[in-house]
């Protein structure tokens, strides 16, 4: 994002300016949310001078792809998250954000700051997913899967006692 000529407020503490933004944000990524590095990122930034620097409010919006954690498909949403930082104006031991030797303030480190807290960690092509079979791979959504005879003992033992094909005369009829 292109930097912001902020000298005029830096001079005038108590002055304040909105300014929009709408470009782009290169590699803004998690493991299963991302934001096109084609899709800009855009919003209105207050920029308010106070002593300790320039105190940045609005929000910011656009469209991150998201990767269904359970089933792999990809899904596409809107996000519009709200910035409020302070960008000091000499870095102390606790601001994250720092006025550049040139007067300018660089919008992209908070707004990507910000886009990066608002992408879920585990995101959901819709709140029931069923998810992708563990054996076959097939999406149960679609009805890939066709089921599979299950391997756990418990199961197979139990299959065992309701076969009515198994011959349990030995146990229950003594007089044969
Ligand atoms: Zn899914
Ligand atoms: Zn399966």
């Amino acid at each position: 994002m292109r930097a912001i000529d902020v000298s005029d407020l830096l001079e005038r503490p108590g002055s304040s300016r909105t300014v929009h933004v709408s470009e782009p944000v290169p590699d803004l990524h998690t493991e299963l949310a991302g934001v096109p590095e084609d899709t800009p990122i855009e919003g209105d930034l207050t920029l308010e001078s106070v002593v300790e620097g320039i105190y940045v409010t609005g929000s910011v919006g656009g469209r991150m792809t998201l990767v269904c954690a359970r089933c792999l498909k990809s899904c596409e949403r809107g996000f519009d998250v709200g910035v409020r930082e302070l960008v000091a104006r000499e870095a102390g031991p606790d601001d994250d954000y720092v006025i550049e030797p040139d007067l300018t303030l660089d919008p992209e480190p908070m707004v990507r700051d910000a886009v990066v807290l608002d992408m879920p960690f585990s995101p959901l092509c819709r709140p029931d997913c069923l998810g992708l079979c563990e054996v076959c791979g097939g999406d149960r959504n679609l009805g890939e899967c066709p089921g599979h005879e299950t391997t756990d003992p418990r199961w197979a033992a139990l299959e065992v006692l309701l076969d009515p094909t198994t011959d349990r005369s030995d146990a229950g009829e003594p007089g044969r």
